[in-house]
């Protein structure tokens, strides 16, 4: 085959020229979003309200419509600090705070006493029921994370296997506390997780009525003197009753919480029919730098906020020409569990209706593998999304909705169509590594360009 000539020179001399000019406006967003005063952007601080503050005043800038309830502000109420006064004592074993256990962020306060009952992976599904035939009124029940093995299938939803599923069953059931032990295998919470690896505390509303802690699997054996991964097969293997534990255990939590008024930060350009609208979501908030010394959250998520402007700025070129409604939203507190998307999803429907949701959420460090999709082959739009990316070149890699953890969840609950984009974990997630000199700005350049073809096929 000859090279067609003039279409090559056509390339030579306008493609790197016309990059940088799409680089120059993402880099000012991602500048803008994660300088200096705003701290980190965690949720709920000055820090944070500096970057949405920015976000509106650009919102404003390419001409979108305030969508939220009080201007572009769709409030949202959240707790962004959480600190607990905990013991835990397993037989004559003390554990260890922060080590050995750590309580969860939606804990209540407890004080109790007792011989637990252990209820397999703390499930209570058609397909799949640990507390038949188990009596946990008043009891602490011991329940390991994850999902029995080739069961997950069949569960009704995913969400069941999360901590706060899991604790709002054993509530219901009656129970006073819960041990979430780590699954063994470490299919827990996510692939990557570790048997002796605490997760995170993520500070949020309490689920009233009961304490939650989450143990090591190491100190489960330490503590019961049990065999866990043994345990666990049998439980796989249905061969298996409450365990009789006869280790007496004593927990008590006392939790001191902080909440404080936020917003997500929504504007829209207006379609010409009543179908309910697009929207594209990318969170703004971050871990704050009070958390992580150094910490910019740039690839998480400057980077997918910084894209959704710039598209934005070319969906607002179309306005007038469009049949369906697109909203853009900046959301809050996602990285205190999608706080901020929850009460978003709950408004648009009221307001707007519910209908197509994009996340971006991490477009600033593409590898080979091409930009992550999760939930592609289930979504409504599926088409759609294939054919844009074949038409900017840009490589799809399919995985389940549930494989990654982010706003798209929550609009997915939410009963919308729902899909999460993002070039993906790497080392530097979470932590001070996620800075801006990492960005790849000619990859965020196009997936702008794909995201602005999806939105404007959609909406067409
Ligand atoms: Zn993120």
């Amino acid at each position: 085959m000859r090279w067609p000539f003039a279409a090559f020179f056509v390339f030579l001399f306008l493609a790197p020229q016309s990059a940088i000019a799409g680089s120059g406006e993402l880099m000012r967003h991602v500048r803008a979003i994660v300088a200096p005063e705003t701290q980190g952007r965690l949720a709920g601080t000055k820090g944070a309200n500096r970057a949405a503050d920015y976000i509106e005043s650009q919102m404003k800038a390419i001409g979108l419509e305030p969508a939220g309830d009080d201007g572009f502000e769709i409030e949202t109420e959240l707790v962004n600090a959480v600190e607990f006064d905990t013991s835990l004592t397993i037989g004559t074993h003390v554990a260890a705070p922060d080590v050995e256990f750590g309580v969860s962020g939606f804990s209540d306060d407890v004080d109790v006493e007792g011989v637990p009952v252990f209820v397999g992976y703390g499930l209570s599904d058609s397909a799949w029921d640990d507390y038949q035939g188990a009596d946990v009124r008043g009891r602490i029940v011991i329940a390991m994370t994850g999902c029995p093995e080739g069961q997950e299938e069949r569960l009704s939803s995913k969400h069941l296997l999360s901590s706060q599923s899991k604790a709002a069953v054993a509530l219901s059931k009656g129970a006073k506390a819960m041990i979430l032990v780590n699954d063994p295998r470490a299919h827990g919470d996510s692939d990557t997780q570790r048997a002796d690896e605490l997760p995170r505390t993520v500070p949020a509303f309490p689920l009233e009525g009961i304490g939650v802690v989450r143990l090591t699997a190491k100190a489960f054996a330490t503590g019961f003197a049990a065999d866990l991964a043994k345990l666990q097969t049998e439980v796989d293997g249905g061969k298996w009753q409450h365990l009789a534990v006869k280790t007496k255990v004593a927990l008590e939590i006392d939790v001191d919480r902080d909440d404080v008024d936020t917003a997500s930060i929504a504007g829209m350009v207006r379609g010409s029919s009543d179908k309910p609208p697009i929207v594209f979501g990318a969170h703004f908030d971050g871990l704050g730098e009070a958390a992580i010394p150094g910490y910019q959250g740039a690839d998480d998520n400057a980077s997918g906020v910084a894209v959704m402007l710039a598209v934005a700025r070319r969906v607002a070129n179309q306005k007038g020409r469009l049949k369906r409604t697109v909203i853009f939203v900046a959301l809050t507190g996602e990285e205190l569990g999608y706080v901020g998307a929850r009460r978003a999803a709950r408004f648009i429907d009221e307001t707007y209706g519910r209908g197509v949701f994009i996340n971006l959420d991490m477009a600033g460090r593409l590898d080979d593998d091409g930009l992550r999709a999760f939930g592609l082959e289930s979504w409504t739009a599926n088409k759609a999304a294939t054919s844009a990316a074949s038409g900017s070149g840009m490589a799809l890699d399919a995985h389940p909705l549930y494989a990654s953890g982010s706003d798209h969840i929550a609009f997915a609950e939410a009963g919308f169509g729902s899909i999460g984009f993002s070039t993906g974990i790497h080392p530097g997630y979470h932590s001070a590594d996620d800075r801006i000199e990492k960005l790849n700005w000619k990859q965020m350049a196009k997936i702008e360009v794909f995201l602005g073809r999806l939105i404007r096929d959609l909406a067409d």
